[in-house]
């Protein structure tokens, strides 16, 4: 699921070592990994093989794969794919493995093609350092060219190359946004390159909008601005020599929802026409179309699932009853005679838009009264492909549809330093858009950040409202990684996205759920005292927030007659210190004042203290919310300052 933005995915390796080295990350990828036949008698899994040169076979390769991985010199890995290079926005993304496997470059289309993504998974994945070497990405910021992927936005016009190297410049670039979510601009490093708003100084512009912005509409802006202040105006029609015209790209959130309203058997060829002179007459992009909207008689209309099809929109009906509530500019009494509401298209567009008012009113379009060069039509003989009526509306959402499938990545991040965190679980947060946890363990994973990742740590008391805003925003579309220290499916954060997803519906599907466990508390504790855990044991958290004292009382009687090791959570607070009393007196009935018990507080982190004690003395000691006490069972021996649970009774 984390490379599923690379597949199809394929790796090359050249000698027996590099195969190795590629082996177990291609399994967990999902990738081909291919090596030369002379290697055939290799005994490795999953493995296919190529004839041949190599030049041959990555050609092969190129049209095929998203991505490709090599372990090879990046000398070797320049000339092989030197003459398939096209364009960065279509060729593979291409990452080179160091044939130590210590380093992962990110060699090209790093940001569109996602290469500069696809060598950090790598590096996690071998334990590696990636190496990104766009000024984007030394720059903390993300790429101009990638900005609104999370977000399902897409590219219009633009100088792309002149924007991104004025922020690699490190240049003010002004962004307007006149459409779309604005988290993203609240998540950026200090010190980055946006200034939002017209800020007139600027050496380059993003224009965020549903409208297709010419050069002429940013002289516009500046005139606006200009005028009075002494900036010298240039009206000059030839923009490349203006000087007031600074390199600009536009971003096209999907925002506009289309409602349609066509006679019977509208050809699909109408309908984009239809729809494309809307646009051009509003000046309104056709990449910001979120979907088509229109009554439920007409979900099987050919002409219009078609058309979906083609621009991969969404089809979204209303029943009749439903669209005849919603107040319009134009109803009509013809179409409420004939289906049943007053307005199609317009009151289609505003329920899919959530919206009170229109951007753009009913627009009809026959074929006679078309804006088509007929003539010329007629000479093709596809005059009959414009055949009926169509009625265009459209209506501006607030939130922009995504067209993403959201992720739930419920992550463990291990008890606390880095290297104690599996790597899958470094690359799944790496992987998110958005990262949600508690502030204390957001903090002890900085290092994994990535530039334009959204970063919302929440205090400790509000798991529910992190759950709740987690699939929020999966639901959106977005891939989103929950923290919780430890494993996440250990009074962690799992159970509450599971029992929210549950409680609001959830099919199963929508949005998808990974989970990555860490290193629990009860074992990054026992691996600092010895082998307390050799025996069977069980964890009891002290809590009684979310459960009940008496039910833990009688788990924790139960735990201490059976003789299970017993790991204590979350065993003292400022406020709650009796029931580490209470459990205390329950196992003194039943086990020995001199049984081993082991105190360890933020075990892997800075500030660890890992203390050996015995079961009559622990409350002597400090014990809090960071702390995890572990209660040996009756064999359970102190020996050189080890804690240690024998394997078994029978000694
Ligand atoms: N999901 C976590 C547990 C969360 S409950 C896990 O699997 O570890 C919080 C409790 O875990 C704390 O009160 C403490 O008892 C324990 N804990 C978490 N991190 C710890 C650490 N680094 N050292 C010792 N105890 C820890």
């Amino acid at each position: 699921m984390l490379f599923n933005d690379f597949q199809p995915l394929a790796a090359i390796a050249t000698t027996p070592v590099a195969a190795q080295k590629l082996q177990s990350m291609c399994q967990t990828a999902g990738a081909t990994l291919w090596v030369p036949e002379s290697l055939n008698h290799l005994k490795l899994k999953q493995i296919k093989f190529y004839s041949g040169s190599l030049k041959d076979h990555i050609a092969s390769l190129w049209f095929q794969n998203r991505a490709l991985v090599f372990c090879l010199a990046t000398g070797a890995v320049v000339r092989l794919i030197a003459p398939l290079l096209e364009d960065k926005s279509r060729d593979p993304a291409i990452v080179v493995v160091e044939q130590g496997g210590r380093f992962v470059i990110s060699l090209c289309s790093s940001h569109q093609r996602g290469a500069n993504q696809l060598a950090q998974l790598v590096a996690h994945q071998l334990g590696a350092v990636p190496i990104l070497t766009g000024a984007a990405a030394d720059l903390g910021i993300p790429g101009i060219d990638v900005l609104g992927i999370p977000f399902g936005w897409l590219r219009g016009e633009g100088n792309w190359t002149g924007v991104s190297a004025a922020a690699a410049r490190g240049e003010s670039i002004e962004v307007i946004q006149e459409a779309g979510s604005i988290l993203w601009q609240s998540h950026l490093k200090e010190g980055h390159p946006f200034e939002f708003g017209a800020s007139g100084d600027s050496k380059a512009r993003i224009w965020i909008s549903s409208q297709v912005k010419s050069p002429q509409a940013s002289l516009e802006i500046e005139k606006g601005k200009g005028e009075g202040e002494g900036v010298k105006v240039f009206k000059n029609k030839n923009s490349i020599q203006n000087p007031l015209l600074i390199p600009e790209v536009q971003w096209h959130p999907r925002v506009l929802w289309v409602g349609i309203g066509c006679e019977r058997g509208t050809s699909k060829e109408l309908l984009v026409t239809a729809i494309e002179q809307t646009c051009q007459r509003y000046q309104l992009a056709t990449a910001a179309i979120a979907a088509i909207a229109t009554i439920d008689l007409k979900a099987d209309e050919v002409g219009l699932v078609e058309l979906c099809a083609e621009h991969n929109w969404p089809l979204r009906t209303f029943p009749a009853e439903v669209l005849g509530g919603v107040s319009v500019p134009n109803p009509s009494r013809i179409v409420k005679k004939e289906v049943g509401t007053p307005s199609v298209a317009e009151a289609a567009a505003l329920l899919a838009a959530s919206s009170q008012t229109l951007l753009v009113s009913k627009q009809i379009f026959r074929s006679q009264s078309l804006n088509l060069d007929i003539a010329k039509l007629e000479g093709d003989n596809n005059i009959h492909n414009y055949q009926g009526a169509v009625t265009v509306a459209i209506a501006q959402s607030e939130l922009e549809y995504t067209g993403r499938n959201g992720q739930l990545f419920l992550v463990g991040t291990g008890p606390g330093q880095l290297d104690q965190m599996t790597p899958a679980a470094q690359t799944a947060v790496t992987k998110a858009d958005a990262v949600i946890g508690y502030s204390l363990y957001i903090d002890l994973i900085t290092a994994l950040r990535r530039p334009g990742q959204i970063i919302e740590a929440l205090p400790i008391t509000k798991e529910r409202q992190r759950a709740q805003r987690a699939i929020e925003l999966a639901e959106w579309g977005l891939s989103v990684a929950v923290i919780s220290s430890g494993d996440c499916g250990i009074y962690g954060m799992a159970g509450l996205v599971f029992e929210e997803l549950r409680n609001q519906g959830w099919d199963g599907k929508k949005p998808e759920i990974q989970l990555f466990p860490g290193i629990s508390a009860l074992q990054a504790a026992a691996s600092r005292v010895g082998a307390p855990l050799m025996h069977d044991f069980c964890a009891i958290s002290l809590s009684d927030l979310l459960t009940p004292w008496k039910v833990i009382e009688k788990r924790l009687e139960a735990a201490a007659q059976a003789d299970f090791v017993t790991a204590l959570y979350n065993p003292q607070s400022r406020k709650r210190t009796q029931q580490i009393a209470i459990a205390q007196d329950i196992f003194l009935k039943y086990r020995h004042p001199h049984t081993p018990v082991a105190i360890v507080r933020s075990a892997y982190r800075e500030d660890e203290q890992v203390t050996l004690t015995t079961l009559d003395k622990f409350l002597d000691l400090p014990i809090d919310m960071l702390s995890t006490v572990l209660i040996g069972n009756q064999s359970t021996d102190i020996y050189s300052n080890w804690m240690i649970t024998p394997r078994g009774y029978l000694g």
